[in-house]
């Protein structure tokens, strides 16, 4: 009774404008959306265990019985990792007929994930997103400009989508020079901004020296951003800058921040969230299950995001509970300006370089404007009295990093981070058993 009185609702929503959708999805009672939420589960769950064979294989090795199972939580110790989907390509997951795919790349493998969606799934996600703009404030008389990268990300399709629900003008700028895209925005004006965080840094930063525009919003996705960074964006346009929080796998959105900025609001109607071995404040490892895709469902998927769920209503008063803001990774991936970046990076970044060891660490910190990584490396780079040993290193490392990770390299071009390198002499790194690779010194407290 409530599942249906949820998707009668639901249904109303999608046919309304993103303002009448908004309103509806407020008025489902809680009762509904759990219900909404559980049959749903149910009915995924059937259908990967019926034709998935990644699912169909692990649910018959551990002995479940899908048809007595009607939380995720009562899979046990059963879940999805990005390792699953990378070794087992996309064809595993499948339960139907895909259209289009997505990647994400740089995480902790040089094997990017490849997920595959319908266009059924791309409006009903662009429909949705819709609803969550319109609450940021968005209407069909804004410029949208946005300078989401358009190489195999799925944000700028889930944008697109969404804004042909919206109706507004919206003109697509792809991820360049944020000097070369000033440029061009001058032209249009846009009045809302959609890009990553650590371009629109830098593209704020353009503006303020040659001048701005009026603004209302800026929607940012991709990466976190020190919370001196946004007030500094936001202080040049005099606007909110507002964050989405999204993974390829999931579709785009899992949630949006409100004007609080006290977390994203989530989207329980397409994901059930949980998190893995949660700490004494509530804080672990997110894991959701997808709701309402019928290309490739994923059940109890990993995130490595180390967030919470805050049951607690927000001050802006919208229904949706919300997610913590992400307190780190939970493998050894960092997001930041340079992009997606795990230890493997460096690793090819430094094969092949003559004199320098196995030894290295890459140390990433923010200067609160913008992410600095420090490569610390050991290599015999001769002695003092050798001018340039140093600085031929140094070279070779940004000579790697031009023509092995062109993405990375465009990034130090626009001044999205900034790369030091640092030699050191051998056997002066390792101190303990295992010398960690990759450290994040960005100050949390400034993340959260
Ligand atoms: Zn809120």
């Amino acid at each position: 009774m409530l599942t249906r009185l949820g998707e009668q609702i639901e249904v109303a929503a999608l046919k309304a404008s993103p303002a009448g959708s908004a309103r509806v999805f407020g008025a489902l009672p809680p009762g509904a959306l759990a219900a909404l939420q559980s049959a749903r589960f149910k009915k995924t769950l059937r259908l990967v265990a019926e034709r998935a064979p990644f699912y169909r294989d692990a649910f018959r090795r551990l002995g479940i019985d899908v048809s007595r199972i009607s939380h995720p939580s009562q899979l046990g110790d059963f879940y999805t990792s990005g390792d699953d989907l990378r070794r087992e390509g996309p064809e595993a997951f499948l339960i139907g007929r895909a259209e289009t795919a997505f990647e994400t790349t740089g995480t902790t493998s040089p094997v990017p994930k490849r997920v595959l969606f319908s266009n059924r799934e791309l409006n009903a996600m662009g429909s949705a997103s819709a609803a969550a703009l319109h609450l940021m404030g968005l209407r069909r008389d804004d410029t949208v400009l946005s300078a989401f990268d358009c190489s195999f990300w799925v944000s700028p399709a889930v944008a697109r989508s969404a804004l042909q629900y919206i109706g507004c003008f919206h003109v697509e700028a792809g991820k360049i020079d944020p000097l070369d895209c000033y440029t061009h925005a001058a032209a249009y004006k846009p009045n809302v901004i959609f890009g990553e965080p650590s371009w629109m840094i830098r593209f704020s930063q353009m503006a303020a020296e040659r001048g701005t525009w009026p603004v209302k919003l800026l929607v940012a996705g991709g990466e976190n951003i020190a919370e001196s960074a946004r007030a500094e964006v936001e202080r040049v346009w005099g606007a909110p800058m507002l964050l989405n929080y999204g993974q390829t796998e999931a579709f785009g959105s899992l949630g949006l921040e409100c004007l609080q900025k006290q977390g994203y609001h989530r989207n329980d109607l397409h994901f059930l969230f949980e998190i893995d071995r949660p700490d004494a404040d509530g804080y672990g490892e997110l894991v959701y299950t997808t709701l309402t895709r019928d290309v490739m469902p994923l059940i109890r998927y990993r995130a490595s995001d180390v967030t919470k769920l805050v049951e607690e209503p927000c001050a802006c008063g919208l229904f949706a509970k919300r997610l913590a803001k992400v307190r780190s990774r939970s493998d050894e991936m960092v997001v930041c300006g340079m992009g997606n970046v795990g230890p493997w990076v460096f690793e090819e970044i430094l094969r092949g370089l003559a004199g320098v060891g196995d030894e290295w660490q890459a140390v990433l910190s923010n200067n609160g404007r913008f992410d600095v990584f420090e490569l610390r490396v050991e290599a015999e780079v001769g002695g003092r009295s050798e001018v340039g040993g140093a600085e031929a290193l140094d070279r070779a490392i940004r000579a790697n990093v031009k023509e092995r990770f062109p993405d990375f390299w465009k990034n130090l071009q626009m001044g999205l981070y900034e790369l030091r390198v640092t030699p050191f002499s051998t056997g002066s790194l390792r101190t303990g058993r295992k010398l960690k690779r990759i450290v994040d010194e960005r100050v949390l407290s400034d993340l959260q």
